[in-house]
């Protein structure tokens, strides 16, 4: 089977967290990170993006010691960009503490020539002018997904607006739909989050899994809407960090379709738990520590786990 490459642009980083369990300055993250990583052991990878003189080649190493190109990280004069964030109590929610822009400040990507043939885009979270910039030098790929947070739902609903209506797919989590869509629940919110424009909507809820939501958009030649579609989360003995969950949720489940000859229900449906496994690992440790050491067969397994989590014989 033909592999496709996934572009991928949004935030490199460092992060400072703070869990319940522990604190790490500084550490390799973003969203385009996580996700890179998760995806690359699905498909190759392509990032575009940028960092500062901080970034130095042990951050380099976590990328391209796997199937990740890097050619489209540009490196600027300044500082990368720094999250801090914080968790308390169950984890379910970020609290975020600081968000330095730093070189994304003034960042305007430029994508490599070696990257024009890739099939599939993912716009990572980071500012919408950004993602609307490489979606448009980006014409011509299969499929668009992309994932947003709510500082740029909260004050850049006009730019986030652009981007959401060039989506194939949207991935965000529980309070994002709702905060996108002004509808507490979930069904009506995901009826709302399509009409701005996403064909597919998958909606995470964290520690409880994710929901898939279609519209006539979604598979316009199956002469149907598919149903929702629910897969779970696998419960974990000890969560450490969750940050970058999310990322590597939307990495497992964009790798895994861009690994398939077509999309459909049933590889969307598959997707979901293989975003579910990705997701599972990352929270295991900081930052991308955990994703940086599995493997294809620690995969596998954990998504025969995942099967046999909501398997019923009735
Ligand atoms: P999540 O998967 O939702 O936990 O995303 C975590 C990652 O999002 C962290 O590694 C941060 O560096 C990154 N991040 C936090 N705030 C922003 C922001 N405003 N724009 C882009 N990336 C961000």
């Amino acid at each position: 089977m033909r592999h496709m490459s996934i572009l991928v642009v949004g935030s490199v980083a460092f992060d400072t967290l703070t869990t319940p369990t522990g604190h790490r300055d500084k550490v390799l993250g973003g969203a385009a990170t996580h996700f890179a990583l998760a995806a690359s052991f699905f498909t190759p990878v392509r990032v575009v993006g940028v960092v500062g003189k901080d970034f130095g080649p042990r951050q380099q190493s976590v990328f391209t010691s796997k199937d990740i190109d890097i050619a489209g990280i540009e490196h600027a004069d300044g500082l990368s960009f720094h999250w801090t964030g914080s968790y308390e109590g169950t984890m379910a929610e970020a609290k975020t503490l600081g968000t330095d822009l730093n070189v994304f400040g003034t960042f305007a990507p430029k994508i490599p020539a070696s990257y024009s043939d890739s099939d599939y885009l993912f716009l990572a979270n980071i500012d919408p002018v950004l993602q609307l910039q490489v979606r448009q030098q980006m014409p011509n790929v299969k499929l668009v997904a992309g994932d947003t947070m709510n500082y740029w739902i909260n004050d850049h609903r006009g730019n986030l607006d652009k981007v959401l209506a060039e989506l194939d797919i949207l991935i965000i989590n529980d309070t994002e739909a709702r905060l996108l869509s002004g509808e507490h629940n979930l069904v009506a919110a995901s009826k709302k989050v399509m009409a701005l424009g996403p064909k597919s909507l998958v909606i995470k809820h964290g520690e409880y899994g994710a929901t898939a939501f279609f519209s006539a958009a979604s598979f316009p030649d199956l002469g149907e809407v598919p149903k929702p579609f629910r897969a779970p989360a696998l419960p974990i003995e000890q969560v450490v960090d969750p940050t970058g969950a999310g990322d590597s949720f939307a990495g497992g489940f964009y790798g895994y379709i861009a690994s398939q000859s077509a999309l459909t229900p049933a590889v969307f449906k598959t997707a979901l738990f293989y975003g579910g496994v990705m997701g599972s690992f990352a929270v295991e440790q900081f930052g991308t520590e955990r994703l940086q050491h599995t493997s294809r067969t620690e995969i596998n397994e954990r998504f025969q786990s995942f099967r046999e989590l909501s398997h019923l014989d009735a």
